[in-house]
């Protein structure tokens, strides 16, 4: 086996589609947010504008979060030491599961070291904790539920995009004592759209089916008290088991659960992703509970990150790009090739200090390539006009380039 060939056919089959990553090298500065200083390849430092962040408020450098890391380093030190069963719990583990059952109503929350490993694991341990599941999966879901969802080794039934008449017809076939799990997501990452939360936990009493809920784009984000779009709309007691992420709106690391203490109990038993892994440094911990707590409190930073959500949509509209339809504070302004879509991005980088990811397949299906813009509190009036403009310069030359380099 010639395996540095295999490797390297691989990449370029990546690169044949226009979709190799290369990472910005940024250093985000703290009280600076959403500017960055960005190092080019050839190590010359400039200073960006952030407007791909999913530190969505950005609370990644809000001092009370900062000043909380600090201190648990300060008196405990580094790392957790261990796993959670073996001697890796510290207060802190346990004072920020307190207050993650707490935001969603829940018996109790239990970490993991990421939010993707909380979908990853809990959906492949409910497999094992309900001989016959059937698992109905919406057919977006996020890699990690797909994942959870294969690793279940259950039956499984993908239902279309928040089409709550097709989760009918796919309950409806299933065997009525089987047990159930409707796994889907409540904001959508790269479309901004929710998903029909009322009407699946409807469906999910009629057909004696239990609720997975990816909230990982809105806690933090949604409801008074930023426990996300169940607690907005008034159904966390209607959603079994709620999961989110400690990565985006609250600004540090780590995922989690937030259940009835039966399920909560039986994860942490027996999910492999909980149980045999290092516990999150104790720092995260104290820095997420920090900024949980903080967020329970500060409706005003949901309320402006709405506005600024709002109006760049208007701005952008009005200026004519294609911003495709959210419900959210996530924008996505449609490309449609990604070749263009990388170059817009690089553009705008380069020319004019303005940092947004490309989205490519297979994030997004292809031809629907995207800028994702996302906007913060921090985001203020100046930038917006500045990324209008930089996107007035670039977005035709960048055409006409694209089309060359494809003819
Ligand atoms: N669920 C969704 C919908 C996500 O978008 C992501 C992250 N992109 C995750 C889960 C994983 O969360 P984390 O980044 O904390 O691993």
């Amino acid at each position: 086996m010639d395996y540095q060939s295999a490797f390297q056919d691989a990449v370029r089959r990546v690169k044949a589609e226009g979709r190799y990553r290369v990472f910005a090298d940024l250093l985000r500065r703290k009280g600076d947010f959403p500017v960055a200083r960005w190092r080019t390849e050839d190590g010359k430092v400039r200073d960006v504008t952030v407007w791909c962040s999913n530190d969505y408020l950005g609370m990644g450098q809000l001092p009370c979060v900062v000043e909380s890391m600090k201190k648990a380093i300060d008196d405990v030190g580094s790392g957790a030491g261990g796993t959670r069963n073996i001697s890796g719990t510290t207060h802190y583990h346990v004072e920020l599961e307190r207050s993650l059952a707490d935001l969603h109503q829940k018996d109790s929350a239990l970490l993991f070291t990421s939010g993707y490993i909380a979908n990853e694991a809990t959906l492949a341990t409910l497999g094992k904790i309900l001989p016959g599941l059937i698992m109905f999966s919406d057919e977006l879901n996020h890699a990690s539920m797909i994942e959870g969802v294969k690793g279940a080794r259950c039956e499984k039934r993908i239902w279309r995009h928040n089409d709550v008449a097709h989760l009918e017809e796919l309950l409806a076939a299933a065997p009525k004592d089987a047990p159930k799990v409707i796994a889907f997501e409540s904001v959508y990452s790269m479309d901004g759209d929710i998903g029909p939360l009322e009407a699946v936990c409807d469906l999910a009493d009629k057909y004696g089916a239990l609720t997975y809920l990816d909230e990982v784009h809105a806690v933090g984000l949604y409801g008074l008290r930023g426990a996300g779009i169940a607690e907005r709309d008034g159904l966390m007691d209607r959603i079994d088991i709620i999961e989110g992420t400690l990565g985006k709106a609250f600004g540090v690391m780590g995922g989690y659960i937030a259940a009835d203490g039966a399920i909560v109990d039986a994860i942490r038993s027996l999910a492999p992703g909980f149980i045999f892994t290092t516990a999150l440094p104790p720092a995260l911990a104290a820095g997420a509970r920090a900024s949980v707590e903080y967020l329970k409190a500060a409706h005003h930073l949901r309320e402006q990150h709405q506005e600024r959500a709002a109006s760049l949509k208007t701005q952008l509209l009005a200026a004519g790009y294609p911003v495709m339809p959210s419900d959210t504070h996530i924008v996505p302004v449609k490309v449609g090739d990604p070749v263009l879509c990388k170059r817009i991005s690089d553009m705008l980088l380069d020319e004019h200090g303005i940092y947004v990811q490309p989205i490519n397949y297979p994030t997004v299906p292809r031809g629907t390539e995207r800028l994702r813009l996302t906007p913060s509190p921090l985001h203020t009036d100046a930038m917006f006009d500045q990324l209008v403009e930089a996107l007035d310069d670039v977005w035709e030359r960048a055409s006409e380039q694209a089309g060359v380099a494809r003819g």
